[in-house]
């Protein structure tokens, strides 16, 4: 399937729509959210995700969140990551795979046309991610993007060895560093959230040793509709939260814009695993 060169203008069009009536929301979202509550976090959504195995801790104890401010880092200290353990308006965008080049096309208009940050989870086999290479570069140099590791071909890491995994991870590890410049460590995602004590140890002797799972995600590991995106994203873009979605799904095309546009209403501030956590 190709994307028409209509949708593209058309998803254009949306986008300067957005960010015009973004500068009015600026104006008026201050006054707007003074009597609205604050957007709820999805405590137990986590529970309800795509079950991350192995013994995922659901909550955070980075550091007290009342200690945080907005441009604080925090230390990394509990792991896995299911959240960003902050008491603030930051929320982590994480895309993970890239099976579809022209969703991760899509991700790339919306940083071009916003100042959205974003961390992908690279699957290095995966195509898209050498065809949107000249086009992410630059964002990956300013910081807005994150690169880290999704493995190369995105297997259950519980059922290889520890060899194996270690070379799944390398093996993107290498892409990255030859094709951007940048080593995605220490962080990686276990497909499927999969991991359990010897997969993070085998992971930790290359240097990979934070596992990121996610407090919430877009339920789009299956095919779905951008009604259905949308709904989903209206739950999970909550303060403090590590949002999951994937750059698989055409429907994912048109809903990027929307999905901006909650985040401005909701005064929630994209930010990047490096923007949050100090990591050395
Ligand atoms: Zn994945």
């Amino acid at each position: 399937m190709r994307i028409k060169r209509g949708t593209q203008r058309k998803q254009a069009r949306r986008l300067s729509l957005i960010l015009s009536t973004g500068v009015v929301l600026g104006l008026l979202v201050p006054v707007a959210i003074a009597g609205v509550a604050e957007p709820r976090r999805p405590s137990q959504r986590a529970a309800a995700s795509p079950a991350p195995l192995g013994g995922a801790a659901v909550g955070s104890t980075h550091r007290s969140a009342s200690e945080t401010s907005p441009t604080e880092k925090v230390s990394l200290s509990n792991l896995p990551l299911d959240s960003l353990g902050v008491a603030d308006n930051r929320v982590a965008w994480t895309v993970d795979d890239g099976l579809t080049p022209e969703v991760i096309g899509a991700y790339v208009q919306l940083l071009q046309t916003t100042d959205v940050r974003l961390t992908f989870f690279v699957t290095g086999s995966y195509e898209g991610w050498r065809q949107y290479a000249d086009q992410l570069k630059p964002f990956v140099q300013s910081g807005r993007v994150q690169l880290a590791n999704h493995t190369w071909s995105h297997p259950d890491l519980l059922s290889l060895t520890d060899e194996q995994i270690v070379d799944e991870l390398e093996r993107t590890e290498e892409f990255l560093l030859d094709t951007f410049g940048v080593s995605a460590k220490p962080y990686y995602r276990p497909p499927m959230g999969r991991r359990d004590a010897r997969t993070d140890a085998a992971a930790a002797n290359i240097g990979y040793t934070v596992p990121v799972l996610w407090t919430d995600w877009l339920d789009d590991s299956l095919p779905t509709t951008p009604s259905a995106l949308l709904a989903a994203a209206k739950r999970a873009f909550v303060q403090d939260a590590i949002v999951l979605s994937h750059a698989n799904e055409f429907a994912e095309i048109d809903v990027l814009p929307d999905i901006y546009l909650l985040i401005r209403e909701r005064e929630l501030q994209t930010v990047t695993l490096n923007d949050v956590f100090v990591s050395h």
